[in-house]
């Protein structure tokens, strides 16, 4: 996979330099430097455990699925590569969604959100755990016979597609927009306007958001961020903030619930002795 995964970083980071040099020159007061520094630290972070844990662990569960079934699907077929990528981008779609809709995902995913600037830099904000479970959304294709390499290749182009589109400057065409994911609509995604929230979850193109009625269009100025910020350029405290809040009250909850569990099974096994008596 390293012949796939090389250029596809090479190129990542090219983007990135790219405009931050340009932006250094002539936007210099539109940058929030301290968050991009932040969104670097955490995205080469997140680049190290994909290379040496998560990459491995994805690809062996694609290719225990594709032991299992015995359909295949031939690289060949001139239809098959189509039908990836609208699967990839289905995928996308419900890791996505569900990633909004989920309290423990959402305490990774919004690492992604959290920032108040908005720029290439923004594309490589991912928790380090969103790989850890990114992959089970992709399971359906190594099901259908996709092999394990293809599945790989189509995963990544989502996030190849994903990087340009994380940007303020580069234009949305409208014929192109009608089906195409655009910096546009991605805005949208990013804003913490209340009409904005939980919209837009498409990867490459508009057209799920369309059919189940998540499309929304970029028709107000866009506040970027989160509506609970974590006011903080803390790598750690950004990645893990949220994630230890969710385990700390999911651990309070548990103990504040343990004695009505603990009352229901005494009552439960006295019923249950009281029924003995009776049946003996
Ligand atoms: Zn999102």
């Amino acid at each position: 996979m390293d012949h796939i995964n090389g250029p596809l970083s090479i190129l990542f980071t090219g983007l990135v330099c790219a405009e931050l040099i340009v932006r250094w020159f002539f936007d210099r007061e539109g940058v929030d430097w301290k968050d991009s520094a932040a969104n670097i630290v955490i995205g080469c972070t997140d680049k190290f455990l994909t290379l040496t844990i998560w990459l491995m662990l994805m690809y062996a569960g694609w290719s225990v699925c594709y032991a299992l079934t015995p359909l295949r699907i031939e690289m060949s077929n001139w239809w098959a590569w189509p039908l990836a990528i609208l699967l990839t981008d289905l995928s996308y779609y419900v890791y996505h969604r569900v990633s909004h809709h989920l309290r423990p995902l959402w305490s990774i995913h919004s690492v992604h959100h959290s920032s108040q600037d908005y720029n290439f830099t923004t594309a490589i904000r991912l928790s380090w755990f969103s790989n850890a479970y990114r992959w089970l959304f992709w399971v359906p294709l190594p099901l259908m016979g996709y092999s394990p390499e293809m599945t790989t290749i189509v995963f990544m182009l989502v996030r190849l597609y994903q990087a340009p589109v994380h940007s303020t400057w580069i234009p949305s065409p409208p014929v192109y927009s009608w089906v195409f994911v655009t910096p546009s609509f991605h805005r949208v995604h990013h804003g913490r306007n209340e009409k904005y929230l939980n919209k837009n979850f498409g990867g490459i193109t508009v057209i799920w958001d369309k059919l189940f009625g998540t499309y929304q269009a970029e028709d107000e100025p866009v506040r970027y961020g989160i509506p609970n910020p974590v006011n903080t350029y803390n790598p750690f405290r950004i990645v893990l903030g949220d994630l230890w809040e969710w385990m700390k009250r999911k651990r309070a909850s548990e103990l504040q619930n343990r004695p009505a569990e603990q009352v229901a099974e005494r009552l439960q096994s006295a019923e249950n002795e009281t029924l003995t008596i009776h049946e003996g």
